[in-house]
């Protein structure tokens, strides 16, 4: 556990705070534990995969060294999280679907055309004095011309016409995070969602990165104003029916 008493902001932790700030006092304040997720492990697996498959030469980042690497990673998450072994009760089914995704993933790149500069890159930023930044980064790209692109892989569907630039926000901070630390601005972000096998672009401005970092500020300022004053509303919404917390929840009880 960390022991640094600055208010740690992170894609995910805004993307609570925004959906629901009931939802990110249990996550980040009072640091519920949430059991494992079928969703997210599948994800996991996928995620690992698709690192692990660019340890390969170029002429090896096929479908099928891909599909291979799925039973060894799902072992090792297993030995990792043994409880995952009594929620996947049909292995085969599992790593079948788990397949799917990975080879949806290969209609939309071409992994034995291009080098995948960084993999789970860890970026941050002493955002404020009190604010910490931070995320991962599925893959950074660096072209031989210098130019860079951010990627993040979904393993659920492209959102409906009209929530892309929310689905963005995700990848505009880290292309913020890395335009201050490296003094470069990205010139693509890409989410591949192989749920569907869409995929998002955008080519992001230093307006919409100045614009996402107004925004981190914002959120920041409304945090520390419900740490102070220990509000916490819950914001009911779809997310409900997924959220862990929901019997917990005083929306709900
Ligand atoms: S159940 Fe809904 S309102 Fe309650 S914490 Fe979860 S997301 Fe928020």
């Amino acid at each position: 556990m960390s022991n640094d008493p600055r208010l740690r902001l992170s894609p995910s932790s805004v993307g609570d705070y925004t959906n629901c700030p009931q939802l990110y006092k249990y996550r980040s304040i009072d640091k519920l534990p949430q059991p494992p997720n079928l969703d997210a492990e599948r994800g996991t697996l996928v995620h690992t995969v698709l690192h692990d498959l660019f340890e390969s030469l170029p002429a090896d980042r096929t479908v099928s060294t891909a599909v291979d690497l799925l039973p060894s990673r799902w072992r090792a998450q297993v030995a990792a999280k043994p409880e995952l072994a009594q929620m996947v009760s049909d292995e085969k089914e599992w790593l079948d679907r788990a397949s799917s995704l990975v080879k949806t993933y290969f209609t939309l790149e071409h992994p034995e055309s291009f080098e995948a500069t960084h993999r789970e890159m860890h970026l941050e930023d002493d955002f404020a004095p009190n604010v910490y930044l931070h995320g991962y980064v599925d893959r950074l790209d660096i072209a031989p011309t210098g130019e860079v692109r951010i990627v993040d892989y979904k393993t659920g569907k492209a959102p409906r016409a009209g929530w892309e630039e929310k689905a963005l926000f995700q990848l505009r901070v880290y292309a913020l995070l890395y335009w201050k630390s490296h003094k470069v601005l990205p010139r693509l972000l890409q989410l591949i969602y192989l749920g569907d096998g869409k995929i998002i672009k955008s080519n992001p401005t230093t307006a919409d990165l100045e614009f996402a970092e107004k925004s981190l500020r914002k959120t920041a300022k409304e945090i520390f104003i419900s740490i102070d004053k220990d509000y916490w509303p819950p914001k009911p919404s779809r997310l409900c029916d997924w959220c862990y917390f929901k019997s917990i929840c005083p929306a709900h009880n």
